[in-house]
């Protein structure tokens, strides 16, 4: 990793839900797929997830599609758990974390290699031809949008390519059992392998 990477991280503060050891998991998995096809990742709410994966395409020639409708998921609304009063747009009564996510791509000279796609999953997903390295799963965290996201975007990845799944508990005495229910079922469905667990970030690989 170059220097110019540790002092972005320790002169800024991205908001989000990735710890270190993730990140650099994350890293390390997307500079492995630079020969095999472009990263994805669904959920890039303020950047955080998109300046690891980022830097590792930007430093391989590789690109990476981040998709978001920006939005927020349901635990970020007014009200819910997760809601940041600096995301929410008065004006527009709507969450709206595009502009930070900007801001943090320009903070962390990443335009020439990321490409923001501000849209719901399940349409980019429905019109998607490109094979892909490596996708990452971090977007609604509902069981049926987990499994939809997990299963629909695992066949979009060429062989040896890799799928990181976020916010894995085995059990529900951890955390809600949406991403780890999809996990299993790309696992049954035979052509991933698991590989590691990083905190709560799994990856998995598709068979050559
Ligand atoms: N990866 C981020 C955290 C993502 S939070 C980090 O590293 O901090 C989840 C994000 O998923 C939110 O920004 C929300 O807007 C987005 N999201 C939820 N459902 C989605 C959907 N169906 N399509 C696209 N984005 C979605
Ligand atoms: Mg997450």
């Amino acid at each position: 990793m170059n220097n110019y990477f540790v002092d972005f991280f320790c002169r800024h503060t991205i908001k989000g839900f990735l710890d270190h050891q993730e990140g650099m998991a994350l890293y390390q998995h997307a500079l492995s797929v630079a020969a095999i096809g472009p990263c994805l990742e669904i959920g890039s709410y303020c950047g955080k997830s998109t300046v690891y994966l980022g830097q590792a395409c930007q430093s391989t020639g590789n690109a990476l599609f981040a998709v978001d409708h920006h939005r927020g998921s349901e635990e970020h609304q007014p009200g819910e758990e997760y809601h940041d009063s600096e995301l929410f747009d008065a004006s527009r009564n709507r969450m709206d974390s595009f502009q930070v996510f900007r801001d943090t791509l320009r903070s962390s000279q990443l335009e020439e290699c990321v490409v923001p796609v501000v849209s719901t999953s399940a349409l980019v997903l429905k019109h998607w031809r490109m094979p892909l390295g490596l996708v990452f799963i971090d977007g609604g965290h509902s069981p049926e949008m987990s499994l939809a996201d997990c299963v629909g975007w695992s066949d979009r990845i060429v062989a040896g390519g890799k799928l990181c799944i976020h916010d894995i508990f085995e059990s529900p005495s951890e955390g809600g059992q949406g991403p780890y229910l999809a996990m299993r079922a790309v696992l049954a469905r035979g052509d991933y392998e698991f590989r590691e667990l990083v905190g709560s970030l799994a990856v998995l690989q598709r068979h050559d």
